[in-house]
């Protein structure tokens, strides 16, 4: 019979496949061997790190696909190309005796690794390598390459690199090992798992094929790659994480050295373990790594949805966190709390549709604490109710990674709490009951709706409100009192906070009619009756934000995305001067200062009329006095130059002084009024213009807001505050000394003064969001 053998076309996978083409031809002489060249991705793509496109899997996809196929009989690649399993209907036949495992240095100019001049450059694709010559030699300038064996020999000589690492095996198959100059030994340079050895794939089914492979078996190969790679498919981790496995024969049975480590090397581990078996041998490396690698994960419980109400612990252990893997109902502004450079995974799970499974969240877990020190796991209300928290405590504890909880309060007792229902209450009820209306398999005929019906505790459900009509109807059905009290509390503790109160056979079509959603609890039972005297009358106040122009405001958005009321003012109406710009004037102009969105827009209104573009700015130093006037000149494609590191006209004047000089000619696009100051700045230093773009006219306030309805109002120019307070008629010293003021920086808090205003907020620089967080202040 003909067999095919699949094979990359590189030098080194042909002489790997001739090798065993002719070992097989040999001991079967019955049979032929014929061998077929394969192109892969990988060699296709031969310019980047293997890690930027995809990983070592890249190597073998084709091969498999035509072993699957029928096209060829089996394929022949480096074990340590491989992933731990063969794709599907494939096996890994016995492990034949490998090549050399050792990695060896290849030097240009020095015989010995501790020859090498300080500083020396060498190069190799492999983090693993590198990390480890580093350990040896911390002087040494690593530098990444590519390529076969003759491309990095040849890159060696062009770029008078001083040296590169390269696997012994593939140099001595390709009968080049007199370029060697050092081998290095496991205990200084551990190698890849497998490094050395033949992986040999066919079909599962091709049980005689198999049969004839496997005569060629070495024991003492087998055990050793077989402690290797169960260590790396254990440690889990890409292909973009180093790992190094090297497990060799002794008088008395096996020693494994291992390292792994973390993608920037920040963190490491190395161990070296002795025993018999090969799987043990492994499992033990992998604990010894692990006890050295992993940061400690806290399942943080988040509380009900106020970022107020989780715990002082929590939050602590949050700021300092190194990777922050989080829920869909937690409070969004307690990921603010992290510090700079802290990884945000959401693992979320909506109603029927998962971002990741359970087993997937614990992997990551498990995997990231390898990464990082703190790993704060956060999750909704507390993390052991009915959030599979004491699954994820389990699985890390079963891979040694040590987990610390951090309780939070629950939304079973804080939802009801907070619309006014105790869960217990002395003479009404004794307990309280808390069930999930999902279980495994998401059907309700398994719970004991008798024994709830009959109970005389509070009945708290959580994840039922798409099935209240079956468990007030089951409640019904077995006994319960028709008109027991009910309460469905929704979004609690956030502002959407909603509750509904009913009786048992009332209560779904209330919660319908009313259209509470999800996250919701349900309440059953007399405490409910309590809410009455205990609840605070319904907030009917609002916040006031102040703007020029009639486009929605941003800042009022952002409010009501976080469920605050708003109410919107208009003070100002802008009108834009349609003035011409010559052509020649702009050509002399160097720097264009701009200090509000409406002097970009106006300056761009004029630009399309005087019929020039962007080609005409193209020498132009921009200059913006803060943000949202860079993100407004950002949507015309403009990127600006210059921005002082505070927003404000005095920085930006400070700011210009040191730029310019003499020759400049600066054109300073403002409104009609104000920008005097910059003015002055410059007038001695350069050849500055005052260009009027628009003018910003008072609008007269279309209604006067009652001041009891309001919670605080915000300015976002100087105008505005003057003109707001100019109209609010005879209440205004009741305004000026009750509502706090927000402003968006020192000329609106400067006439703000001015006017009297007691209760001033100024936000800490001139964004929206900033803005946001100062009304946030002004609420506690
Ligand atoms: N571990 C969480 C519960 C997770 S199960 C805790 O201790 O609170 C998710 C369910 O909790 C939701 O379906 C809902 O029933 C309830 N829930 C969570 N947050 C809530 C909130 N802010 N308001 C009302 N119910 C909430």
């Amino acid at each position: 019979m003909k067999y095919i053998i699949g094979s990359r076309g590189s030098r080194l996978a042909l002489i790997q496949t001739k090798y065993v083409q002719e070992k097989l031809a040999k001991a079967y002489p019955e049979h032929t061997f014929e061998i077929q060249i394969i192109k892969t991705k990988g060699d296709k793509i031969q310019n980047k790190p293997l890690d930027k496109i995809g990983g070592k899997g890249l190597f073998v996809k084709e091969i498999e696909e035509k072993i699957i196929s029928g096209e060829i009989h089996m394929g022949v690649h480096s074990m340590k190309d491989m992933p731990p399993t063969p794709a599907k209907g494939l096996v890994f036949t016995k492990v034949w005796k490998r090549e050399d495992p050792r990695d060896v240095l290849i030097l240009r100019t020095a015989k010995h690794l501790s020859e090498l001049r300080e500083g020396a450059v060498i190069a190799t694709g492999s983090k693993r390598r590198a990390f480890q010559l580093l350990k040896l030699r911390p002087d040494l300038q690593i530098i990444n390459i590519r390529g076969n064996v003759d491309t990095r020999l040849r890159k060696m000589e062009e770029q008078q690199l001083d040296g590169i690492v390269l696997a012994a095996a593939g140099l001595k198959r390709l009968g080049m090992e007199d370029v060697i100059t050092q081998y290095l030994a496991p205990e200084d340079m551990i190698s890849a798992p497998a490094q050395g050895a033949l992986a040999l794939e066919v079909r599962e089914d091709q049980k005689e094929l198999q049969k004839m492979l496997d005569v060629f078996c070495d024991e003492e190969t087998m055990n050793e790659v077989c402690a290797e790679r169960n260590f790396l498919e254990q440690m889990g981790g890409s292909c973009h994480t180093p790992a190094g496995a090297r497990c060799q024969k002794t008088d008395q049975g096996y020693e494994l050295y291992a390292m792994f480590g973390n993608e920037d090397g920040s963190k490491q581990a190395y161990t070296k373990v002795y025993g018999t078996c090969p799987e043990i041998l492994a499992q033990t490396a992998v604990k010894n790594i692990k006890k050295q690698l992993a940061g400690i994960v806290y399942l943080i419980g988040a509380g009900p949805g106020d970022p107020g109400l989780i715990t002082v612990k929590g939050k602590e252990i949050l700021k300092k966190a190194d990777c922050v893997i989080y829920d869909r109902l937690i409070p969004q502004e307690l990921l603010d709390e992290t510090k700079e450079g802290c990884e945000h995974i959401y693992v979320g799970k909506e109603n029927h549709h998962h971002t990741m499974k359970q087993e997937q969240i614990n992997e990551l877990l498990a995997q990231k604490a390898l990464q990082y020190d703190i790993v704060v796991r956060l999750k909704g209300g507390d993390p052991f109710v009915f959030g599979r928290g004491g699954e994820e405590a389990i699985y890390l504890a079963d891979h040694g990674i040590y987990c610390e909880v951090v309780p939070g309060i629950s939304s079973c007792i804080a939802a009801a709490e907070l619309a006014g229902i105790p869960v217990t209450h002395r003479g009404i009820s004794k307990g309280f009951r808390v069930v999930t209306a999902h279980d495994r398999r998401n059907q309700l005929s398994d719970f004991n709706f008798a024994s709830m019906a009959k109970s005389e505790e509070t009945l708290v459900f959580l994840m039922g409100l798409s099935k209240l009509e079956e468990i007030t109807m089951n409640l019904l059905k077995n006994g319960m009192d028709a008109n027991t009290p009910v309460a469905v509390v929704s979004s609690a503790a956030s502002t959407k906070q909603q509750t509904c109160e009913a009786t048992l056979n009332t209560i779904h079509e209330k919660v319908k009619q009313e259209k509470l959603s999800s996250p919701a609890v349900i309440v059953v039972g007399d405490v409910v009756k309590l809410q009455k005297q205990i609840q605070k009358p319904e907030d009917t106040t609002c916040h006031l934000v102040t703007k020029i122009g009639d486009q929605p405001s941003k800042l009022a958005q952002i409010l009501k995305d976080h469920g605050c009321k708003v109410k919107e003012l208009q003070t100002g109406e802008i009108s834009y001067r349609y003035d011409r710009i010559s052509k020649e004037e702009l050509a002399k102009v160097t720097y264009l200062i701009f200090t509000s969105r409406y002097g970009v827009h106006g300056f761009m209104k004029q630009m399309k009329s005087s019929n020039l573009d962007l080609r005409d700015l193209f020498d132009k130093k921009i200059v913006v006095v803060g943000k949202k006037t860079k993100d407004v000149l950002m949507q015309y494609g403009i990127i600006a130059d210059l921005m002082p590191e505070e927003a404000g006209e005095i920085n930006l004047s400070e700011l210009m002084k040191q730029e310019v000089d003499a020759k400049d000619v600066v054109w300073y696009c403002k409104g009609i009024s104000g920008g005097e100051k910059l003015k002055k700045a410059l007038t001695p230093i350069c050849q500055v213009t005052e260009k009027v773009m628009y003018e910003n006219n008072r609008k007269i306030l279309s209604e006067i807001p009652e001041m009891k309805d309001i919670r605080s109002v915000s300015f976002t120019c100087a105008s505005s505050a003057r003109r707001f307070f100019d109209q609010i008629g005879e209440e205004k010293q009741q305004w000026i000394e009750n509502i706090p003021c927000i402003s968006i920086g020192e000329k609106t808090t400067k006439q703000l003064r001015e006017i009297g205003v007691r209760h001033i907020l100024e936000s800490k620089d001139t964004t929206y969001v900033s803005m946001f967080y100062k009304i946030k202040e002004s609420m506690l």
